[in-house]
C-alpha cells in the first residue's frame, strides 16, 4: 500500500508558511512504515529541533482505479480517520532551499499518525470539520469544504499518475496552525460527526 499526502491545500496553510498557492496539487508520498496507528506514543527523532504536527483528514481508497473520471471519484472512498503528518521543518526548510525531494523530512518512521477509520455516513461529507488539540488547547480548526483541492479533484489528478489501490491512503493537507511540538506534549484529533465532536486521535510524544 502507499501513502499519498497533498500539500499546501488550505489557503491560510500555504500563507502561514509563505509559499504559494498551487495550481495543481502538491503530491508526496510516505512508506506505509511511517504509519504510527492504536494512538501509541511518538517518539521525538534526533535529527530535528523543530518537529511540526499537521492534522490533517485522510482517505482510505475502497476499491482499485486509474485515470478515475470526476463522475466516479467519489466511490473510491467512504472512509476518513484523522491523521497527523508530522514534519520536520527545520530539515524541510534546508531541502527546499537546495531543491532537493521532502522524503528526509516528512517520511520517517511514525510520521503518518493515523486515527481509527469511520465511514462517511457519519459526518457531513462535504464540509468535515475537524480539530487538533495541543494539552488541551484547539491549535487547528479546518474544515473540508476550504481545501483549494476538493477530494474529488485529488482522486482525479493523483490517479493520471499512480494506481490507486484499495487500502491506499490520501492525506488531504492540512489547515492553518501548524506548530511545534516537544517530548511532554500531547495531541488530540477529533472529526466533528452527525452526533458532535469524536476524539478519533491521542498522541503522546516522548
Ligand atoms: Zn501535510
Amino acid at each position: 500500500m502507499k501513502i499519498l499526502c497533498i500539500g499546501r491545500n488550505y489557503e491560510e496553510h500555504a500563507k502561514e508558511l509563505n509559499n504559494p498557492v498551487p495550481e495543481r496539487p502538491v503530491v508526496f508520498m510516505k512508506p506505509a512504515s511511517s504509519m504510527l496507528v492504536g494512538n501509541k506514543p511518538f517518539y521525538y527523532p534526533e535529527f530535528t529541533k523543530d518537529l511540526h504536527y499537521e492534522g490533517e483528514i485522510v482517505l482510505k481508497i475502497a476499491k482499485n482505479g486509474r485515470h478515475i473520471q470526476r463522475e466516479f471519484a467519489r466511490d473510491y472512498f467512504n472512509e476518513i480517520a484523522f491523521g497527523i503528518d508530522f514534519t520536520a521543518r527545520d530539515l524541510q526548510s534546508e531541502l527546499k532551499k537546495k531543491g532537493h525531494p521532502w522524503e528526509l523530512a516528512k517520511a520517517f518512521d511514525g510520521s503518518a499518525v493515523l486515527s481509527e477509520f469511520i465511514s462517511l455516513d457519519r459526518v457531513n461529507r462535504d464540509a468535515i470539520e475537524f480539530q487538533l488539540s495541543k494539552n488541551g488547547e484547539v491549535v487547528q480548526h479546518g474544515n473540508t469544504r476550504d481545501m483549494i483541492f476538493s477530494f474529488e479533484d485529488i482522486i482525479v489528478f493523483v490517479s493520471q499518475y499512480f494506481k490507486l489501490l484499495m487500502g491506499d491512503l490520501i492525506f488531504t493537507g492540512t489547515p492553518a496552525g501548524v506548530g511545534p511540538v516537544q517530548p511532554g506534549d500531547t495531541l488530540e484529533g477529533r472529526i466533528f460527526t452527525h452526533d458532535g465532536p469524536l476524539k478519533l486521535l491521542h498522541c503522546d510524544i516522548k
